[in-house]
């Protein structure tokens, strides 16, 4: 199979402790993590070895396995896309063989759906720019002082407009 080579390498490069830290786990003084693929581990079943032995596994649900399926499972990635990630994240720099027809597609694909994700977030930007500039508008010709009243498009803008003002602030050029 395609990408085996790189997968031998990552197994050679990193321990289970390396990868489980970079994750955010801290094993304890016995290597014991609390295992994220079982709920209510609150003692830490899951075993990460470091040296000569390697791997992991939990005691509580019996996962278990190399630190390729440790990422496949935490971030729900085939085989290759682990491999990848794993290469990427630990700046590993290591190129295996020339990536599968399959692992390319998963870039491409992966990379497709963060377009997709930008240009989405870009339509949502622009969408509450435009409310906010009516809001604008509403709040400055049909104020009290103008109409002669509280219109409610004028006490809609007025609750709307700081709250929309902060979002289009925190979500600016995303
Ligand atoms: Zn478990």
């Amino acid at each position: 199979m395609p990408g085996n080579d790189l997968a031998r390498q990552i197994k050679e490069h990193l321990t289970a402790r390396q990868v489980v830290e970079l994750y955010g786990f801290h094993p304890d003084r016995g290597g014991y993590i609390q295992c994220p693929f079982h709920t209510g581990d609150n003692h830490g079943s899951l075993k990460v070895y470091d040296g000569s032995k390697t791997g992991w596994h939990c005691f509580g649900c019996g996962a278990g396995g190399s630190v390729i399926d440790f990422v496949m499972r935490l971030f729900g990635l085939s085989f290759a896309q682990a491999c990848l990630k794993l290469n990427c994240d630990f700046g590993l720099g290591l190129t295996g063989e020339r990536p599968s027809m399959a692992e390319r597609s998963a870039l491409l694909e992966a990379r497709r759906r963060e377009a997709q994700e930008k240009e989405a977030a870009a339509a949502l930007y622009r969408e509450k720019a435009a409310e906010y500039r009516q809001l604008w508008e509403a709040q400055k010709f049909l104020s009290p002082d103008i109409v002669g009243y509280i219109h409610p498009l004028y006490a809609e803008a007025a609750k709307k407009l700081p709250v929309l003002e902060w979002w289009l602030d925190q979500n600016i050029g995303r």
